[in-house]
């Protein structure tokens, strides 16, 4: 009896393993040059297989769907083309984006689907420019979370999200909402997250995770764009930053801190942050203290730049904010060149909204220009981008058993970072949004 049982199962186990099977879905790319593996390592002439949303094998030469055994598969012919995994930006805030010209009011007469269907375009933007995957944040919850779920079910195209919803940081601070009557901001539920007090804050990471959180977003300091004087210091005392990150930690969630100001930096760093956000003042404590923890840095070069170029041409720009502006971002090129020489782990990311959506690739050409070789950029945004999103068993690389999340570019971005402004061929999870 328990034999017959034991057959009858395998049985079934082997006729629906027979039928998956069956019912995949395989496509063929034809490389002629591809950046394969962690090691990043460029082959030319390469067949990879995919199979649904993974790379099910790598082959050398083009090799013929019926050599393959797979008759139905979709050839693609990227034999012109170098072929690369999917970008990555740690960085962005998809559900916003800077515009000098529209009303700083206009949240006021606005709901959060006005909000969520704004955001589709920039998410089409972004995805096109060949980042497969991006990490939100701080975006509101009841925004971000319904993108990424519709995103999720293919309902519109977009990137990969892992969000933070709400960002933790206390009443005042660069996160809260400033310039506004008491009754007014509170009554458009900014508040999830804004915290004071070590008990307070530990309440709010666990609300913000309720939420749907993938990961934690934290003011450690003070920040360039928020309407107030307060300047970019520390901003979350000693006392919050642990509560804060102990109790992510204990949810599974990383911790990442926005932080300038150096004292808000190390205090960030001593309580156990996963990545720094901008870094725009570092010293060699900071250093030390990124090495010892193996924290990431975040640099954002772009957004410095971004901002820069408006303090000029917009007469419009809060005083509060400009004087910022002007203080802050000559010190973020130099702290991620220092960061650079001690070999700090460097993470891509472009605060992505403070800049224009789809634009995320001129953060390369900044590394680089910056200090770092093409080889390293690429690896920022790939490799170590997946490492600290906590996800390099699925993406980073092009290897078998990963998602098949795959660009294409005209020639060797190796040779020419510039290259990567150019994306001509989107894959996500196996399925193609630009040829
Ligand atoms: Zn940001």
């Amino acid at each position: 009896m328990k034999t017959t049982l034991i057959t009858t199962f395998t049985a079934i186990t082997l006729a629906l393993t027979t039928n998956m099977a069956l019912a995949q879905q395989h496509k063929i790319i034809y490389a002629g040059s591809v950046m394969l593996g962690t090691e990043q390592t460029v082959k030319t002439e390469q067949t990879l297989v995919i199979a649904d949303d993974k790379i099910s094998a790598i082959k050398s030469g083009y090799v013929s769907k019926d050599a393959l055994g797979l008759p139905g598969a979709q050839v693609i012919d990227l034999k012109n083309h170098f072929v690369m995994p999917g970008l990555i930006d740690m960085h962005v805030h998809v559900t916003f984006e800077r515009d000098a010209n529209v009303s700083r009011h206009r949240w006021t007469t606005e709901y959060e689907a006005d909000n969520a269907l704004r955001s589709i375009k920039y998410l089409q933007r972004t995805l096109n420019a060949g980042f497969t995957s991006v990490r939100d944040l701080g975006s509101n919850y009841q925004v971000i979370f319904p993108l990424k779920r519709a995103i999720e079910r293919n309902d519109i195209n977009g990137p990969r999200i892992f969000a933070a919803g709400n960002t933790v940081s206390p009443t005042g601070g660069h996160a809260d909402l400033h310039g506004y009557r008491k009754d007014i901001s509170d009554g458009v539920g900014a508040s999830l997250g804004i915290c004071n007090g070590a008990d307070d804050c530990r309440r709010a990471t666990r609300e913000v995770i309720k939420s749907g959180a993938d990961v934690i977003k934290i003011t450690a300091t003070g920040g360039v764009l928020s309407n107030t004087a307060a300047g970019v210091n520390q901003q979350l005392s000693d006392a919050e930053l642990s509560a804060i990150v102990d109790t992510a930690h204990h949810l599974g969630r990383k911790v990442a801190a926005h932080a300038h100001g150096t004292q808000g930096i190390k205090a960030a760093l001593k309580a156990g942050v996963n990545s720094i956000e901008h870094g725009s003042y570092l010293d060699k404590e900071a250093i030390a203290l990124f090495k010892k923890t193996g924290a990431y840095l975040v640099p954002t070069l772009l957004a410095g730049a971004t901002v820069s170029e408006e303090a000029i041409s917009n007469p419009n720009m809060p005083i509060a904010i400009a004087d910022k502006v002007r203080e802050v971002t000559p010190k973020m090129q130099a702290s991620f060149k220092l960061a650079l020489k001690n070999e700090v782990n460097i993470a891509f990311g472009t605060d992505s909204g403070v800049s224009r959506h789809g634009l995320n690739a001129n953060e390369f050409s900044l590394l680089v220009s910056n200090g770092m070789s093409e080889a390293q950029a690429i690896k920022s945004a790939t490799v170590s981008a997946a490492k600290l999103l906590g996800q390099d068993t699925q993406l980073g690389d092009l290897s078998v058993g990963k998602q098949a999340d795959i660009i294409s570019v005209n020639a060797s971005p190796l040779k020419n970072i510039a290259e990567l402004k150019n994306v001509q061929f989107v894959m996500k999870a196996g399925l193609i949004y630009k040829q």
